[in-house]
């Protein structure tokens, strides 16, 4: 396990040599808020390093359903009765193992690994939410219901798996040969395009996603990783 400090975040990073999997730890005026819990083998060591910095977790955030983000999370609600458990009303679907699509989505299956939790949240995340010091951001296509959030102090952009760093950034669906997964856990490619350059018109001041590294400045990394994600998508239509 990797602790990083950025802003006013510390990013936990588990298996980072093979599959590295981040969730992250946000400071706040009551505490910490959780976002994303990595593996059910993870929540001691999530508790162990909020405990190691004095940080009691308020709250628990879920970008999307997927099990590597929600794997945890049963554990943690058992450790952490008190503590608010939030996701979008859609991705909540899959944490009951539904994977159904809804009449007006893209027929798309949806991908990836769905881990049934018994853990209901207590509250749903809706695009412009905020929640402390987070804008809560709708950026659908890796899976349906995906949300990314927005630390309205720094700019910085906590933004699950609409990108991802290792193996070189990406746009959700851009399959990269050094770390392949996160692409072929997308549910809709192009949705993942526009929900991308929603986010890129956040003009983030640093970006920290699911699996790699945070980078400082990502704009212009952003730019040629909307590029590429659209030559892809042209390529394969
Ligand atoms: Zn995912």
């Amino acid at each position: 396990m990797r602790l990083t400090t950025f802003g006013q975040c510390i990013q936990i990073t588990f298996f980072p040599g093979v599959f590295p999997v981040n969730c992250y730890l946000v400071k706040e005026d009551d505490g910490a808020t959780l976002i994303d819990t990595a593996f059910p083998s993870s929540a001691n060591a999530i508790q162990q390093a909020a405990g190691s910095l004095g940080l009691s977790i308020s709250r628990i955030l879920l970008t999307h359903g997927h099990g590597d983000h929600v794997g945890a999370l049963d554990q943690l609600r058992r450790a952490l009765p008190t503590a608010e458990i939030m996701i979008s009303e859609r991705d909540s679907r899959l944490l009951s193992g539904d994977t159904s699509l809804d009449a007006g989505e893209s027929q798309a299956k949806i991908k990836g690994d769905i881990k049934t939790c018994q853990t209901k949240p207590t509250h749903f995340l809706k695009d412009g939410d905020r929640i402390g010091s987070l804008q809560v951001i709708s950026c659908p296509g890796h899976t349906p219901g995906h949300v990314a959030f927005l630390d309205e102090r720094d700019g910085t952009l906590i933004a699950g798996d609409a990108f991802q760093t290792h193996g070189g950034i990406a746009v959700s669906g851009t399959l990269r040969p050094l770390f392949p997964f996160p692409a072929l856990a997308t549910w809709h490619k192009s949705t993942a395009l526009e929900s991308a350059k929603r986010l890129r018109a956040l003009r983030p001041t640093q970006l920290a996603v699911g699996h790699g590294r945070v980078l400082n400045d990502p704009l212009d990394a952003i730019d040629r990783a909307i590029e590429r994600g659209e030559r892809n998508l042209r390529r394969s239509m």
